[in-house]
């Protein structure tokens, strides 16, 4: 009787170290970017996996600003997961400031997630920087592309491989179960955005390009001049002139974009403004990746048909 309670109490408790949730010291410490991919990283990681995002959803990644508070995350970090394509390149100053050699360029516990991304809008003469333009090496505003789920979770996982080797098969497991989602939604999202194929749309910023283009939409223009330069009154002009002549009924907006020349230049063009969720959290309703492409897709077949 002794014996087979002992069995038992062993048996449960292995069960528990085998099943139950990983404890804190076993889990794998990721700090992402942006928010997008620590949304992506907890679908990969689940309860293997503690994940913090340098930035919110609300803020402009492009103009982040290096704080105490991103060095701390940092110092902590096991592995650092950034997006690339220069949209996060100021995290190479958090790293420096955080003094963890896990997670300096080149380390095993870092991950740039551009690799393998088609990207979009790579220009095919140099960019002068000094010009301000923030997209030199091509667009990088590809996360809530849901067509590319599959290569930016494979990034993902091979980096928390890396790390925690023991746990592959959880990992893959999990992201299989996340693919499976996003494919359920995307058959859903692309019926939904069918009757909008072919349809003209102007960008304040070109946040959307991998999002329209995904969906059969067409990007005729952008608010700015180009990425990150402010407009000239000549080019708004221009654009208006041509958003009328395309038909263009919708301006993608970032939240903390000038909504008032994006609504005024809209309204000029018979258009209208549409406030994008340009990340998780950006607005209320985007709290994860797959929400933040439903309110998107919503958004879209709303203003559109
Ligand atoms: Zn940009």
């Amino acid at each position: 009787m002794a014996r087979s309670i002992t069995t038992l109490v062993l048996a449960a408790l292995s069960v528990g170290l085998t099943f139950g949730g990983a404890d804190a010291a076993d889990k794998v410490r990721v700090v992402t970017t942006i928010p997008d991919l620590k949304s992506l990283t907890e679908a990969v990681g689940g309860d293997l996996a503690d994940v913090e995002s340098l930035t919110r959803g609300t803020q402009n990644f492009h103009e982040a600003e290096v704080r105490p508070s991103m060095m701390l995350k940092l110092r902590k970090a096991d592995l650092l997961i950034e997006n690339g394509v220069e949209l996060d390149s100021w995290v190479d100053v958090a790293v420096n400031g955080a003094n963890n050699p896990n997670i300096v360029r080149g380390a095993r516990g870092r991950i740039e997630i551009s690799r393998g991304i088609p990207l979009l809008e790579v220009p095919s003469t140099r960019v002068d920087r000094s010009m301000g333009d923030v997209h030199p090496l091509g667009n990088p505003h590809f996360s809530l592309d849901p067509g590319l789920a599959p290569i930016i979770t494979q990034n993902i996982l091979d980096g928390l491989v890396r790390i925690a080797p023991q746990h592959r098969a959880a990992f893959e497991k999990n992201r299989a179960a996340f693919l499976a989602k996003v494919d359920e939604q995307m058959a859903r999202w692309t019926k939904a955005m069918e009757p909008m194929r072919g349809a003209k749309v102007v960008a304040y910023h070109p946040s959307f390009i991998y999002f329209v283009t995904r969906f059969g939409l067409t990007q005729v223009g952008t608010v700015e001049d180009r990425p990150g330069i402010p407009p000239s009154p000549q080019h708004l002009v221009n654009l208006i002139h041509q958003m009328r002549e395309d038909r263009v009924k919708a301006i993608l907006v970032e939240p903390w974009n000038d909504i008032k020349l994006a609504t005024r230049v809209a309204e000029e063009a018979g258009a209208k403004a549409l406030v994008m969720a340009s990340a998780v959290g950006a607005v209320k309703g985007a709290d994860n990746y797959l929400a933040a492409i439903d309110y998107n897709v919503t958004a879209l077949v709303n203003a559109l048909r």
